[in-house]
Formats: C-alpha cells, structure tokens, sequence
C-alpha cells in the first residue's frame, strides 16, 4: 500500500505501524500487543482418550459421579466458527440429559 500506485488514496499501515520493521521490534510488538482470540474451548474435552476429561454419555467428569462440566471447554476439538453457538448447543443438551435422568430416578422411585 505504501507503492506509489496506491499513493492517492493514502493507505498507512495501522497495526504494528510503520515504526516496527525489524525481526526484533516485530517480536516486542507481537510482546507488548498479541493476544489469542476470544473462543477459548476444549480444556475440558469431552471424549473417550486418555486426554478427555468429560465422558460422552452424561457430561459428568470421568471418576466423579456428582460433577458435570456444561459449557465451551468440552468442545472435543478446535472448529473454524464462533463458539457462542456451541456453547448453546452444549447447554440445551445437557438439560435434556439432566431432565432424563431426573425423570427416570422419579419413575424408579416410584
Ligand atoms: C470479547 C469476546 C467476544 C466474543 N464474541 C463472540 C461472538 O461474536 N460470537 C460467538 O459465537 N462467540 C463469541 N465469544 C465467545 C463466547 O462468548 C464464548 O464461547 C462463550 O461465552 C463461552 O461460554 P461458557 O459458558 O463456556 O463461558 P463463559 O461465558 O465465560 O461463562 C463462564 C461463567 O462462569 C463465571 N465464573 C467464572 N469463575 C467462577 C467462579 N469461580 N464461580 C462462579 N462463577 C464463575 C463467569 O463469571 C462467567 O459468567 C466472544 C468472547 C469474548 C471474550
């Protein structure tokens, strides 16, 4: 943008500016200024390997009967989209699950 074709219109570069040119002030820009994205998900992966953390039956964390995980961090996998939806996704299913087995200890207690 800074080539004479474009000079008209008077483009500049905005992010990191034209103050950062070399490998070094790249690497204190990307230092002081580099964040990772807003769509953290998969720390809690839900699967069967050895690395998951929440079963795929339930939601329930896996050696621990009281305790569900039921958010963006069961994402078994990193996606190219938005996590929003997932996360919806992940809690209208959960309910039902929840509902279920709510429903099925009332009818066995019965
Ligand atoms: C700036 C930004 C922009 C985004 N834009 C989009 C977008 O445009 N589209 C999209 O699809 N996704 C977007 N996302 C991602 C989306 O917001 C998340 O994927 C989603 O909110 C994850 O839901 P969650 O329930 O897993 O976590 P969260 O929404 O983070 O919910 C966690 C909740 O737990 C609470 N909490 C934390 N610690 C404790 C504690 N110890 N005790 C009690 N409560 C606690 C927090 O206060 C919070 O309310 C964006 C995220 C950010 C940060």
């Amino acid at each position: 943008m800074s080539q004479p074709s474009f000079s008209k219109w008077n483009f500049q570069e905005v992010s990191p500016g034209p103050t950062y040119q070399t490998r070094d002030e790249l690497i204190e820009w990307i230092r002081e200024y580099a964040t990772t994205g807003f769509h953290y998900i998969g720390t809690c992966k839900m699967g069967t390997d050895s690395l998951s953390v929440v079963n795929t039956i339930n939601m329930k964390v896996w050696g621990v009967e009281r305790l569900r995980i039921i958010d963006a961090s069961v994402a078994p996998s990193s996606f190219s989209a938005n996590t929003q939806s997932l996360t919806y996704v992940v809690a209208a299913r959960a309910a039902d699950l929840i509902v279920a087995e709510y429903k099925m200890k009332q009818k066995s207690a019965h």
